[in-house]
């Protein structure tokens, strides 16, 4: 065979390594699909005529926020609700605090297993009484204010328990209570003085809650408070508005953000559902801010839990400039123990990523070691063995390759 016959049969080879995801994708829901954009503007609709409000209250996050629905009886009034449901949410209230904002809720349709609707509106499953309180023991390692240390150079503050939405997997669940509370200004300064006292901490991360649920005043504060400690290299802001309340995403909150780069912000997109024309416009807006985005999806029993779908979220992401950046492997946590799977699950998504797609759409797949210490990355075998001189390898297409592992030598004394 010539070249171009050998390239050939290799590009057919290559081809059919893509037919089974081709042929399984335009059956996702997406969140840009002709379809879902109809439903969500149905129901847009529908919860505007509910609420007697206009466009311009639906694009104000402080409507959003102010309007989330946390009551059953409003809930029933917008999704259809059998008797056993509307029972269950009621006593999951009794427990567990639930929310949605009315953007979130517009991306609900009729499908009971639609992933928003599994992400946000209690069902039975969470008073199953299995799980632990907190799995990540954040409570032993808060040396100071609302901070979570456990590596070296770097640290979370913990800024507020608010979110627009609560999301039922939540692994912080411990932490949102029943009622909105954001930390006091002595607490960020005792947060503040530790991070100054403590110059090793060179990237610091906001989180919450919602960080983003905090006023524009307050976020430019803290912003300023962190920029004026020198050790201070990189921030960090965690925030699921660009999903739950993409309205947040402001001129002025983006004006505020770009004084304080080098500035990154994670997000948690779990389903190509959630992403929208409105949540790619914010992500777009605060990419053009210079905001570096990253994605932390948590893997998910029903919603995202297959391979094909982890595919599809990430090249959503990547075309909102958000780039890949974790997949949680779902703790232990009481109340959302039906959301959790296998390992071989996370395993099996990641297999099916390497090589199949960019390398800019594959995140690190992570376990949350027990007892806080710390993220644990978790790949399919690559490396099958390694010895001295020659280690032994799996391509993404699983064939073995003996490859030489040739010693370092000094280059000084080669020279
Ligand atoms: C996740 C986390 C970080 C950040 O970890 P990266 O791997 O750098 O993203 C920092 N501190 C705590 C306590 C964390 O849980
Ligand atoms: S947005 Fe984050 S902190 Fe808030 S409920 Fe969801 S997972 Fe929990």
């Amino acid at each position: 065979m010539n070249k171009r016959d050998i390239s050939l049969k290799r590009a057919a080879e290559l081809k059919s390594r893509i037919d089974d995801y081709l042929n399984i994708k335009d059956l996702i829901k997406k969140g840009t699909s002709v379809q879902q954009k109809e439903n969500i503007a149905k129901m847009k609709e529908t919860i505007l005529e509910f609420f007697k409000a206009t466009e311009d209250d639906w694009q104000d996050w402080k409507w959003q926020l102010k309007n989330r629905i946390s009551d059953v009886d409003t809930l029933s009034k917008l999704l259809d609700l059998d008797e056993k449901e509307i029972e269950n949410i009621k006593k999951v209230g009794e427990n567990y605090r639930w929310a949605v904002s009315p953007y979130y809720l517009s991306l609900i349709d009729k499908d009971k297993f639609n992933p928003v609707r599994l992400q946000s509106i209690p069902t039975g499953l969470e008073l199953d009484g299995e799980g632990e309180k907190d799995p990540m023991a954040e409570e032993f390692t808060n040396p100071a204010g609302s901070i979570t240390r456990r590596y070296p150079d770097r640290l979370i503050i913990n800024v507020t328990n608010e979110c627009p939405m609560y999301c039922r997997h939540c692994q912080r669940r411990r932490n949102i209570g029943s009622v909105d509370s954001h930390k006091s200004k002595e607490i960020l300064k005792e947060s503040l003085e530790y991070i100054r006292n403590n110059p090793e901490i060179r990237d610091v991360l906001i989180t919450g809650g919602d960080t983003l649920a905090l006023s524009d005043n307050m976020i430019d504060w803290l912003l300023s408070e962190l920029r004026s400690i020198p050790s201070v290299e990189i921030i960090r802001l965690g925030t699921r508005t660009l999903v739950t309340m993409p309205q947040r995403i402001t001129d002025d909150l983006v004006n505020i953000l770009k004084k304080y780069h080098p500035l990154f912000i994670n997000t948690h997109f779990n389903h190509p559902l959630e992403i929208t024309e409105e949540s790619k416009a914010a992500c777009e807006k605060l990419a053009n801010a210079g905001i570096p985005l990253g994605n932390q999806a948590v893997l998910l029993n029903g919603i995202n839990n297959d391979k094909y779908v982890m595919r599809l979220l990430n090249h959503e992401l990547l075309k909102c400039r958000v780039r890949p950046y974790y997949i949680f492997h779902a703790k232990h946590v009481i109340g959302t123990t039906h959301f959790n799977t296998s390992i071989d699950d996370g395993i099996e998504i990641m297999e099916y990523l390497r090589g199949y797609t960019s390398g800019l759409a594959i995140p690190t797949y992570i376990v949350n070691a027990p007892n806080g210490k710390g993220k644990t990355p978790i790949l399919p075998q690559y490396l099958l063995s390694r010895a001295k001189d020659s280690v032994k390898i799996r391509t993404w297409e699983g064939e073995v390759i003996d490859y030489p592992n040739h010693p370092t030598i000094d280059i000084k004394s080669l020279l």
